[in-house]
């Protein structure tokens, strides 16, 4: 027996609801279908003011624990030892969740990859960010004179491990540019059989936890016993915000197929 699954429009985390949970309609299929919420501009451009504010306070966290561990200011309350860990460890949850913030917006709004450096260094600036954030105050850590070597093996070993932490999470593993998402686009309007909503936005699914976006809810992939009774349905632009930069490659080949074998 086939499975139903229910098809639920793909909401952004952008702080205004469109719509409230009784606002839907449902389709012949029985799936509830719900009108996308979308990112805005706005919310692009307060991630990435975001990111620069968290970044700062994650340096100003360094600069702080380099004041403390020169002796040019004197923290209250605790030890120097103890102010450094939690300066490192206040450094590393700014930083990363910044660099969060920041790989977000570059997947909701891609810069073109004709500039390959320019490009990069866009992508990665969260890890460039991580290296000023941690970098000089591990150098400053280890050179210390005045820390016994058992601090100085504690606090450098944290300092690292916080430095390594933040550069590597920073990194964008799966970069989005202007010309991937053009690709795909020209790759789906060139199959000639897809749907888009009023806007004439390209419209595809997914399964929760998938790298691939299918063309049709009705593909195989998507129906198959043991998968997600869950769709999501949003736009193309939508699916590469949330990573999913991979088309369903049956679907693809099985309409590029078609096509030839009726001449069209
Ligand atoms: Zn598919």
């Amino acid at each position: 027996m086939k499975k139903e699954k229910k098809i639920v429009e793909y909401a952004s985390n952008s702080k205004v609801e469109k719509n409230s949970k009784d606002d839907y309609s449902i389709d012949a299929n029985g799936n509830i279908i719900r009108s996308a919420k979308e990112y805005t501009q706005g919310s692009v451009t307060g991630r990435r003011v975001g990111a620069f504010v968290l970044w700062f306070l994650g340096i100003a966290c360094e600069v702080l624990a380099i004041l403390e561990l020169l002796k040019k200011v004197a923290l209250p309350k605790f030890e120097m030892m103890t102010w450094l860990i939690i300066l490192i460890v206040l450094d590393l949850v700014f930083v990363v969740i910044g660099s969060m913030l920041w790989k977000k917006a570059n997947h909701i709004d891609p810069r073109s990859e004709k500039n390959k450096l320019g490009f990069w260094t866009w992508n990665n600036l969260g890890t460039i960010m991580s290296i000023i954030a941690f970098l000089p105050l591990v150098i400053l850590i280890f050179t210390n004179k005045d820390l016994d070597k058992k601090s100085k093996g504690i606090v450098g070993a944290i300092a690292v491990v916080a430095l390594l932490v933040a550069g590597i999470s920073s990194y964008d593993f799966n970069p989005v540019s202007k010309e991937d998402l053009a690709n795909a686009k020209a790759e789906i309007l060139a199959t000639g059989d897809y749907e888009t909503n009023d806007k004439g936005e390209i419209i595809v699914y997914w399964l929760p936890h998938s790298t691939k976006y299918h063309l049709h809810s009705t593909c195989t992939h998507l129906n198959r016993e043991g998968t997600s009774s869950e769709i999501t349905r949003g736009t193309l632009e939508q699916a590469y915000a949330e990573g999913l930069t991979e088309p369903c490659r049956t679907e693809i080949k099985a309409l590029e197929k078609g096509k030839t074998e009726t001449g069209e």
